[in-house]
């Protein structure tokens, strides 16, 4: 199967191309006729296997074939619901990609920011919204957008939205879409709940299931390294030894952290260096150009940042500081062991996060190898008052983007 061969257009098989995309996912093979022929769909699916392109492709033709590209202040066409703020903005930006050459006017929006800038690229006309329950809610109270011209819906990551408290948001949504629409469902499992929902929202839907990614789980190779905040730097110096002229890609939490984390890689033996949001374009392509060419071996990045990237056979993962959200960890990972490479995800975890690691391994389904012999293993010795105010620092922070996430879904 090629692109070729799913009547897509000229414009989107060229952005397709320069993505470096060579041949269509299972979910994209299977996907893409049925959303193009206006049909329902309730994919089984989860992230990594594609599913973004397989929904976000056929939209764009949909609305280029309505549209063109000419209109000045086009109609809002489809919506994407999804759960979270880094999954609405990752869906924009291969929205973007794939749109490169239809440009259809595209957005996203999401809660926790102000919403000036959001509403401007509103007001200014965008066929297709990428959005976060919550946010969305609000600009339609606020009457800054309505659905009424919605000829497409995809709901996004259903289960994962319905376990965040998100039904009720949802169901006030479906009371103003259109009912003569096209809905596409997705979800990674199909507990009870999820299919009373999507039999509420589908019409004689086509059913497309590509079975649990197994890369993730199960091809990569996973360890975990217990140990204290203060030896993380030691750490994660000593596991770089092992790893010869492998290049690794080195999560951190925060863009602060990632430059702190480089410059102390730097001072050791180690090239590396850092790539986040608050880098120019420019500083992250030249960043990225100096990884690829192996002139740095170590990559240190933020998620957001990370997911612009794409290099291929990287052997080692490592999260010097392990995600509070199991799917990030999952994300993260994917990032080793591509086509048929064997790869290798390493974790480093302080006390406070041994909590994070019991969730991954629920969700994963598959314990962790723990690495016990190395020189700095996990004590419970007091943190130092230092250390304390950090960590008290990082639990507000947490806290409040938890909330942040929360607010949202139960608000009204
Ligand atoms: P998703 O499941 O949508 O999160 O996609 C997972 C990853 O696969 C993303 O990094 C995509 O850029 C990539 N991807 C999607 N479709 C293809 C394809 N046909 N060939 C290669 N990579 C792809």
């Amino acid at each position: 199967m090629k692109f070729n061969n799913l009547k897509l257009i000229e414009p989107i098989l060229q952005a397709i191309e320069e993505k470096g995309y060579e041949t269509p996912t299972k979910i994209q093979a299977a996907a893409i006729p049925i959303i193009l022929q206006r049909k329902d769909v309730l994919g089984i699916a989860q992230t990594g296997t594609g599913k973004t392109a397989a929904f976000a492709i056929p939209i764009i033709q949909l609305i280029y074939r309505i549209d063109g590209n000419r209109q000045k202040r086009p109609p809002l066409r489809a919506l994407i619901l999804t759960p979270t703020r880094e999954l609405a903005i990752q869906i924009d930006e291969n929205i973007r990609d794939y749109n490169k050459y239809t440009k259809i006017k595209h957005t996203v929006i999401f809660g926790g920011v102000k919403q000036g800038k959001q509403v401007q690229a509103i007001r200014e006309g965008v066929q297709i919204l990428v959005a976060t329950p919550g946010r969305l809610l609000d600009l339609i109270n606020q009457r800054i957008l309505t659905l009424d011209d919605i000829k497409v819906f995809v709901l996004d990551e259903a289960d994962r939205m319905l376990d965040m408290g998100f039904i009720h948001d949802i169901k006030k949504l479906l009371r103003v879409l259109p009912e003569e629409r096209q809905t596409l469902f997705f979800s990674a499992t199909m507990p009870a709940n999820i299919i009373t929902l999507s039999s509420k929202m589908l019409i004689d839907p086509q059913r497309v299931e590509v079975a649990r990614k197994s890369s993730a789980a199960e091809a990569i190779d996973q360890f975990v390294y217990y140990t204290n905040r203060d030896k993380k730097v030691d750490l994660l110096n000593y596991i770089l030894q092992d790893t010869e002229d492998e290049q690794i890609l080195v999560f951190v939490r925060t863009k602060h952290g990632a430059d702190r984390l480089a410059k102390k890689l730097k001072r050791g033996r180690f090239r590396a260096d850092s790539i986040h949001g608050n880098k120019s374009q420019n500083g992250r392509q030249k960043t990225l150009k100096n990884f690829k060419a192996k002139l740095t071996k170590v990559l240190v990045a933020t998620d957001i940042a990370a997911r612009g990237i794409d290099i291929t056979k990287l052997r080692y993962v490592i999260n010097y500081d392990i995600p509070n959200v199991p799917e990030t960890y999952i994300h993260r990972i994917g990032r080793s062991g591509r086509a048929g490479e064997e790869g290798i995800a390493i974790s480093i975890s302080e006390p406070e996060d041994n909590v994070h690691v019991r969730a991954i391994e629920r969700l994963s389904k598959k314990a962790i190898t723990k690495v016990e012999d190395h020189p700095f293993p996990q004590t419970d010795k007091p943190m130092t008052e230092r250390e304390k105010k950090e960590w008290n620092k990082e639990k507000q922070r947490r806290k409040q983007e938890y909330f942040r996430s929360r607010k949202n879904g139960y608000r009204r």
